[in-house]
């Protein structure tokens, strides 16, 4: 009863904050619908509701009880001047309300004629222009429904949101950023072999890297500083909060010998097919689900659709700065694994808006590699060849972007 009250609270509080004039996500009311699938026979029946916006939002979307709800946050929508009342189909559900709920944040709730679960969620290009939500929800028995629990943490445990933003940001004049995020640490140690911890060494690395970097003029935004455990998501938001430009991940892993040597550069690609590389990624995963962090999103559908129409500016861009690196790790002499660039679904990777690389810059259980990550001159020469193809792919990426300003 008390986060119900908690709820009122924040949407009586609603129309005093006033409406920011921003180049917010607007909804075009007169497009958008609820639908109902098939005849009305007095029982809930499937149904999909449409929002026509006249930008892509990122968006999230659970469910509440007592009664059951659909909970669609947006960040953000201008619901001004949009009444819910009049939406289209609004006569389906026992009530349906939006407004602003937070700053950066708005919020669609709907009430439920029943439990239901949703079937699909698909952000995409809406005929006549702009971009269409369409949340597809089916009824379910009061088994299969899942609200959140918890609804205090449906009202403080929004996500980190992706800042995207329509122009690709990218290099300005200021100086470049790069985020540099030590793999693992706290409860989770890494690869391990004997008294080597993976942790201990990328955080050694990392404080050497950044001294080169700065030394050349980067600032660096470090996602741990020590030997703390932080998760995946919170070294992307902490990247994110820090106004990087580039992600670099740091790691050196366990592979059984003789599989993996040299120093390999992952993009991201969810369809990386290679054995070696899901063990790796699905291992890097793993400490946050021991951590009690769900990056899979069982319990929330977090619509991914937007994130990948982003990525598909930025992909580029990471694998632009892979290959300078490869090139200026070749030059510097640094061996490399036969196939130095290579995709993996390495969760930090999934930035939407940052160019992102993860470096294995060794395998744990390769005897060479160990020796290299121990050998100041190996780490010394590695870290500068890392910074120039920091800086050459600053100067490319600033000339592509003003090429496609032309
Ligand atoms: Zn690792």
């Amino acid at each position: 009863m008390r986060w119900l009250c908690a709820l009122l609270l924040v949407w009586l509080a609603l129309p005093v904050l006033a409406q920011q004039p921003s180049a917010l996500a607007r909804i075009d009311a007169a497009r958008s619908s609820l639908v109902a699938e098939g005849r009305d026979r007095g029982k809930p029946r499937p149904m999909e509701l449409r929002l026509v916006l006249d930008q892509p939002v990122p968006y999230r979307v659970y469910f509440l009880d007592g009664p059951p709800r659909l909970v669609a946050d947006f960040r953000e929508i201008d619901f001004s001047g949009a009444d819910a009342a009049a939406l289209s189909g609004r006569e389906l559900v026992p009530a349906l309300r939006w407004g602003r709920f937070r700053p950066g944040w708005s919020r669609l709730v709907m009430e439920l004629p029943g439990p239901y679960a949703l079937r699909a969620a698909v952000q995409g290009p809406a005929q006549g222009g702009g971009a269409a939500v369409a949340l597809r929800i089916e009824p379910v028995g009061q088994d299969e429904f899942a609200p959140r629990d918890n609804a205090l943490s449906a009202l403080w445990d929004l996500p980190a949101p992706a800042a995207v933003a329509p122009v690709p940001r990218r290099i300005a004049e200021r100086v470049l950023r790069v985020a540099i995020d030590p793999g693992h640490g706290g409860h989770d140690p890494g690869a391990q072999v004997g008294a080597i911890y993976e942790a201990a060494v990328m955080l050694g690395f990392a404080r050497e890297l950044t001294e080169v970097l700065s030394r050349a003029g980067f600032e660096v935004v470090a996602t741990r500083s020590d030997d703390s455990f932080v998760p995946l998501e919170r070294r992307m938001t902490l990247a994110r909060a820090g106004k990087a430009d580039l992600f670099i991940s740091l790691h050196a892993d366990a592979l059984p010998a003789g599989e993996a040597a040299g120093l390999s550069i992952y993009t991201w690609n969810p369809q990386a097919d290679d054995r070696a590389t899901r063990d790796l990624a699905m291992r890097h995963d793993r400490s946050d689900l021991v951590a009690g962090l769900d990056l899979a999103g069982t319990d929330d559908q977090i619509a991914d659709v937007l994130m990948d129409l982003a990525r598909t500016e930025t992909q580029p861009r990471s694998e632009a700065f892979a290959k300078f690196a490869v090139s200026e790790l070749n030059r510097a002499g640094i061996v490399m694994h036969r196939r130095p660039v290579r995709g993996a679904a390495f969760s930090v990777l999934k930035s939407p808006d940052i160019p992102s690389v993860l470096i294995e810059l060794g395998f744990l259980t390769d005897a060479g590699d160990r020796a290299n990550l121990f050998d100041p001159e190996w780490r010394s020469r590695t870290a500068q060849a890392i910074a120039r193809a920091v800086g050459l792919w600053a100067q490319d990426d600033a000339a592509r972007a003003a090429l496609s300003r032309k």
